[in-house]
Formats: C-alpha cells, structure tokens, sequence
C-alpha cells in the first residue's frame, strides 16, 4: 500500500470523479446531485513507478444540513489521523464558502502535508479563478480539472516526491505493534493491561471500541509504538462509515506495523476471518504474534493448549513458524510475555545474516539437496545473500531460477528457519540468475 492519501472536500467539488480518474476505473458512482451516498473506496495507483494508495471520502455527507458541518469534521479528523498526506479539494465553479475556511484551520492544526486542489479547471479562463483560493492561506494551490486531466501530472509529481522523503523518515521509527482481530476478541483489555490505564472503553457489546490509539510506550524497559484498531470485518457486512473506517484502520495498522498481534476469542476459535488477518499480514511481510485469549474461560478437560495449538497451525500451514500464546486478559495470565514475545519476533524480523555466514552454512546443504532437474537441465545454485531490508529477503544466484518450484523455495526457507530464529516473521525467498 505505502504513501496513504485522502482526498477530503465539500460535497460535489469532483472527489469521486478526481479519484476514478487516477485509478483509471470507475469505481465510485458520479452523481449531479450534491451528496448521494456512494460507493466508499480506497484504491492503489502508480505514478513514476511509485505507489499512492488514495482514500476516496466522496459519498460521505448525507443530505441534511444540520448534519453537514459535523460530518465534515469527522472525515476530516479521521482522514487527518489515517493519511500521510491529504489532497483538500475546492470547486472553482462555485468558489470559496465557509466549510472551506473551517476545513483549513482544522488541516493547518494537524500539520500534515496538504495539497490544495482547485477543481474544475477545464480552460485557461478558469485558471484565474483558482487564484480566488489564495485566501485560505496555502502556498500552493494545484489547479487541476479531473474531467480533462489538465494539472493532474504536476500534483502527482509533488506527491511521489513528499512520499520518497516520507519513507525515509519512517526508517527511524521505534518498532510499531498493532493489536489486530475481531471485535470482541478483547484488543482494547490488551492494551489496557498492557499499559495499566483506562484508556480506552471496554464493554460487552460487540464493537464498541471505535477509535484507534496510536502512542508512545515504555512498558518493562521496552520501548515501542502501538496500534490499536477497531475489529475488522467480513467486507459485506460494512454498512456505514463507522464501519468502513474501522476496516480501513485494520488494513491501515497492519499495513503501519512492523509485528501485529493478532487476537482471538478462545471461545468462538480461529475463524475465517481471523485467518483473513492473519494471510493479510503475512501477504505484507509483517511479523506475527497469535494470542489465544480468554483463556480463562476454557474447560481445560475439554480443550487444552495443546490440542487448539495443533488446530491452528494445522490451518496456518505451511507457515506454521509462529509464535502462539494462550492469554488471559481478564486474569492477566502471561500478559508480560506478550510483549517479551512481540519483541523478540521483532528482533527476527530486523535480523541480518551475514554473507559469508549464510552460504558456509547454506551452500553444503544445497549440495546435498539440489533443486532437481528439469526437462534435464541442471540447475545450480551458486550463492546466496540476504537484502538489507526490513523484512527477511533471500536472494539464491542461480543459473536457471525459472526451473525452480515452490517446494524447494519452501525447503530453502526451512533450512534457514531450522538454522536461525526467524520464528514470527514471513520470510521472501528470492531466486535470481547469475
Ligand atoms: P464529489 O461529491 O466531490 O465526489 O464530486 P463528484 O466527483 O461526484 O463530482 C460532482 C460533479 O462535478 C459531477 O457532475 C462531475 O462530473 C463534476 N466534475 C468533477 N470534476 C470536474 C471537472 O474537472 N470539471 C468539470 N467541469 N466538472 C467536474
Ligand atoms: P475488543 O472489541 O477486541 O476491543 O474487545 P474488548 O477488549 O472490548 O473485550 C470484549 C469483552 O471481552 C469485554 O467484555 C471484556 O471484558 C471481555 N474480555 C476481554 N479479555 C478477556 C479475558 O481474558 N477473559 C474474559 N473472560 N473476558 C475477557
């Protein structure tokens, strides 16, 4: 996903036909009239070989006028706290009204990156009206017209260029934990025993907890950041905006998290959705930490830790390397090791093996094992090396990578599993020609 970018605006300033025209589909439903509930989305796009994920938040504002300025605020406080840059766009057809002028002093409070985006710049006579915008008090404003394309390119230049230096200010980041899972699996009690404050409220109704808190903590001398999300749910099951912005939390933490620790309610078991999380993370090379919690809960005749943890792994396969803890928030049975747990898979994750380390070890077992032949050809690999990068990458040199399967790719990020702890951590096996 990367740069995340929400495009933030009054009803009908052309979000919607902005954003269908950057991800070249038509994905949101353009309306004449102001504020029809549409389709909500978020979408990838590239530009220059990078990648900006925009947030669509067009379809937002409901038709009544009481309810317009608070909506405005909370998509703009919610965009504001999940975006790393955000694209405020005005209408040079209809010029500046006062939501403008209150959804600029709420940007200019946050501090993020803003693009101001005049829209609706179809002709060079439209141009001078863009000026108008000046007022609000931006440097720089973008005219652009999302029917014809004009400006769009410069914008995106600007985009591309704040996303390379902000992925090179992430890299000194603390490590980033994301308590994940479904809603009621006990996230918000976690983080309250983990950091011994009320901070956010627990009760029994399914999905209570709406807001995510993202802070600074310093907990038995480990230093990390965490994330807490609202539950995530089965897609169709999303009704309102509540909704929609709590599985883009979800999305969103794991996509921020260097581990995520994926919860689930010991009584209702690792379900679907669950195992949604849990492929999600492991899709994006994040390390994972399984908390079974509840566990107070369990008839332990009936269902013990062995037998749940024989279940889950069963459903994991084949990366079964993971760490799995059986935890009681309630009674705070191994809550210490949670957090013992999550940083040690962190250290795995960050873990560099040095060359010459690697192919003493490796080269010798490949020898004894090679990939086999295919169509008679052999196939030799003839080094190895790990990439500096956040995650494990191996990189095997080999004269014909094409010919190699995914069994042997799996039997080589075995080996080097059985020889260094990477437990938790995905691992990329990577095959090149030399
Ligand atoms: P949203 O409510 O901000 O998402 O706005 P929409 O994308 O639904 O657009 C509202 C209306 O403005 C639609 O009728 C669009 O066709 C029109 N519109 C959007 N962009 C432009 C543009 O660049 N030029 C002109 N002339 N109309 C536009
Ligand atoms: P969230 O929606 O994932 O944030 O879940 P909550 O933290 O709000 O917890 C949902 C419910 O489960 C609350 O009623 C908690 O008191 C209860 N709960 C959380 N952890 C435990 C636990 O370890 N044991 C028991 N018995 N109940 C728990």
């Amino acid at each position: 996903m990367g740069y995340i970018v929400a495009i933030i605006g009054r009803p009908n300033v052309g979000k919607s036909t902005f954003f269908n025209r950057m991800v070249e589909r038509r994905l949101a439903i353009v309306d004449k009239t102001s504020g029809v509930t549409r389709d909500r989305h978020y979408a990838t796009c590239e530009w220059n070989g990078k990648t900006i994920t925009l947030i669509d938040t067009g379809g937002y504002l409901e038709n009544h006028l009481d309810k317009f300025q608070t909506e405005i605020d909370k998509q703009v406080v919610l965009a504001i706290e999940q975006s790393d840059a955000i694209i405020f766009m005005v209408d040079t057809q209809e010029g500046i009204n006062s939501a403008d002028m209150d959804v600029t002093k709420l940007l200019f409070k946050s501090g993020k990156i803003v693009y101001l985006v005049a829209n609706k710049v179809d002709n060079n006579q439209r141009l001078q009206f863009a000026s108008e915008f000046y007022k609000l008090g931006f440097d720089k404003i973008y005219p652009i017209s999302s029917i014809n394309g004009f400006g769009t390119g410069e914008l995106l230049d600007d985009l591309v260029k704040h996303n390379s230096n902000a992925l090179n200010e992430k890299k000194m980041e603390l490590p980033h934990f994301a308590i994940v899972g479904r809603p009621n699996a006990g996230k918000s009690s976690l983080l309250n025993v983990l950091v011994g404050t009320q901070r956010s409220i627990v009760t029994d109704k399914s999905g209570t907890t709406r807001d995510s808190i993202d802070t600074i903590y310093k907990k038995y001398n480990y230093h990390f950041k965490l994330i807490d999300t609202a539950g995530i749910r089965k897609k169709s099951k999303v009704k309102d905006d509540v909704e929609f912005y709590s599985v883009m939390r979800a999305v969103r933490s794991i996509e921020l998290c260097d581990v995520c620790l994926l919860m689930i309610d010991a009584k209702t078991g690792f379900q679907g959705q669950d195992q949604n999380i849990f492929w999600l993370a492991h899709r994006n090379y994040k390390g994972i930490v399984l908390l079974v919690n509840k566990w107070d809960l369990i008839n332990k005749q009936e269902d013990n830790t062995k037998t749940t943890e024989k279940k889950i792994r069963e459903i994991i396969a084949p990366f079964v390397d993971v760490p799995i803890l059986f935890i009681s928030c309630r009674t705070k049975q191994r809550i210490f090791k949670v957090l013992e747990t999550t940083m040690k898979v962190h250290e795995n994750r960050a873990k560099k093996i040095a060359t010459n380390k690697l192919n003493q070890i490796m080269l010798p077992i490949i020898e004894n094992s090679p990939p086999p032949s295919t169509k008679g050809k052999l196939i030799k690999i003839k080094y190895c090396s790990q990439l500096p990068t956040k995650y494990p990458q191996f990189v095997f040199y080999c004269n014909r990578p094409q010919y190699i399967k995914d069994a042997y790719k799996r039997f080589l990020e075995n080996q080097i599993r059985n020889l260094f702890d990477f437990t938790g951590t995905p691992i990329q096996i990577i095959l090149r020609k030399k």
